[in-house]
């Protein structure tokens, strides 16, 4: 049989959609997407032959079936979903840094249908988005007032569009950081219309350039916090107390963009992070903070400071386009309340998993290993690890761990499928080895993980 003859063999597009296993998850893709992949399964077949495959009708049937399904599963990998997170970083950017609180996610659904995200359901008429939400805020960071937007760059964009376009915002050269995805402050804040001035020099900035940089068109003095790396050795720079009392002397306000937002002492953790709450009581007339850092919250940039600029936040144009949905409210709302009257130790998962021990995670690792076939746990190991805070939060922090290290032969293979398998689990190559740090894996997923293990583990998987 000629090649020619045996091209002919190849399927057309609706007799492939007909086909069982195909019929069974059309369902789930659309249809110029299946009929898409068809012909690029048909196309992948046709090269086959050429190459010199000796395709019968059944076989060649047979080819492009399965190449569709292929398409169809490489489509339900890049769907967003939950993942276990067994990286040991607290707040993995690429994993959506801080997991949600249960009361969170609660509230979330609960606002997911109509809510009343601008109503006054005693009055019935309007009233202004996040009222209440403003109000914990500022009961939580002892501010006078507060305001949420969608996240910490849009926040820093927002202040200093308002406080500072076309003026000079002065920051050292030291806290000039990229916050990560190539995103450099310096480009941020240009984009709010406020010009840069730089002072200082990378490691040494004194309050002295801060006052000598000061003229009559500053608009506002900025603090960044360096949330990505840190400092050591022949530095220095004025406190955010000693920029506050520069500024309140000679009329110039003081942004403190401190984007982890910590909320709790973590200092019991060995974790020293700049409190928003002293950040306001020094005097700040702005702080700024992620949501989904350290305030264990969803993505948002939240505001706190005087009442005066927040207000002029609230009414600028921007607004509008940079304020938060009514779910990411919703979620806020709740991890506020948590904050100020729950158990956050207790009830926020990143400030849980911070507080477990090591003897806590030793205990989950040998749950794990205990679930496991003998063959299977033989070759895995419990180590003591490092975890870390991850997400633009505490440099350099190092938190005792402890995971489970794998002895497998193919490192990436058996990475790749434990993030493509379902749960997908994320792990880390530590010292040449796959690792599982299960600090960032909650009590309630060792049962998953533990199947994921000897699935990953088996051999002819
Ligand atoms: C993380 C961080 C940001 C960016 O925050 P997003 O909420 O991710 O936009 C900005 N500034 C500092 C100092 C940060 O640590």
């Amino acid at each position: 049989m000629t090649n020619a003859e045996r091209l002919r063999h190849l399927p057309a597009v609706d007799q492939i959609l007909r086909q069982h296993d195909v019929a069974l998850i059309s369902d789930a893709y659309s249809r110029p997407q299946l009929i898409a992949w068809i012909r690029m399964a048909v196309d992948e077949c046709r090269r086959e032959i050429l190459r010199g495959a000796k395709l019968d009708k059944k076989s060649a049937m047979q080819c492009v079936i399965r190449g569709t399904l292929h398409q169809c599963q490489l489509e339900d990998g890049r769907r967003q979903t939950s993942v276990i997170n067994a990286t040991g970083i607290l707040l993995h950017t690429n994993l959506g840094r801080a997991p949600l609180a249960a009361r969170a996610i609660q509230r979330m659904v609960q606002s997911a249908g109509y809510a009343n995200v601008e109503m006054d359901l005693r009055s019935g008429k309007r009233n202004h988005r996040g009222e209440r939400i403003f109000d914990l805020l500022a009961q939580l960071t002892g501010a006078e007032d507060a305001v949420v937007v969608n996240n910490c760059a849009a926040a820093t964009i927002l202040v200093l569009q308002v406080m500072a376009a076309g003026k000079e915002v002065i920051v050292s050269r030291g806290q000039l950081v990229e916050i990560g995805g190539g995103f450099r402050l310096p480009e941020v804040f240009a984009a709010s219309g406020a010009v840069l001035r730089e002072v200082g020099t990378t490691n040494r900035t004194y309050l002295r350039d801060y006052e000598h940089a000061i003229g009559e068109n500053t608009g506002a003095i900025i603090r960044v916090h360096r949330s990505n790396f840190f400092q050591g050795g022949f530095v220095t720079e004025p406190d955010i107390a000693e920029l506050i009392s520069l500024g309140k002397q000679r009329g110039v306000p003081v942004i403190d963009d401190l984007g982890s937002g910590c909320i709790k002492d973590l200092s019991k953790f060995g974790l020293k992070e700049p409190a928003v709450t002293d950040s306001v009581a020094a005097g700040a007339d702005l702080a700024l903070f992620s949501g989904d850092k350290l305030f264990g919250g969803p993505q948002a940039g939240i505001v706190v400071g005087k009442a005066k600029l927040v207000k002029l936040l609230r009414r600028h144009p921007m607004m509008r386009a940079l304020r938060t949905d009514k779910m990411t409210l919703a979620a806020i709302e709740a991890t506020a309340e948590i904050h100020l009257s729950g158990n956050p130790m207790q009830e926020l998962p990143l400030l849980q998993m911070l507080s477990k021990t090591v003897a806590d995670v030793r205990t989950d690792c040998k749950r794990v290993l205990e679930r496991l076939p003998a063959a299977v746990a033989n070759r895995i190991e419990i180590c003591e690890c490092t975890s870390s805070v991850g997400g633009g939060s505490v440099p350099g922090s190092q938190i005792a761990s402890c995971g489970l290290v794998l002895n497998v032969e193919n490192n990436d293979a058996v990475a790749k499928s434990f993030r493509t398998g379902s749960p997908a689990v994320v792990p880390r190559i530590h010292n040449d080895a796959i690792m599982l740090d299960l600090r960032t894996v909650d009590a309630t997923q060792l049962d998953a993980l533990a199947v994921r293990v000897e699935e990953c583990l088996t051999p002819g998987q």
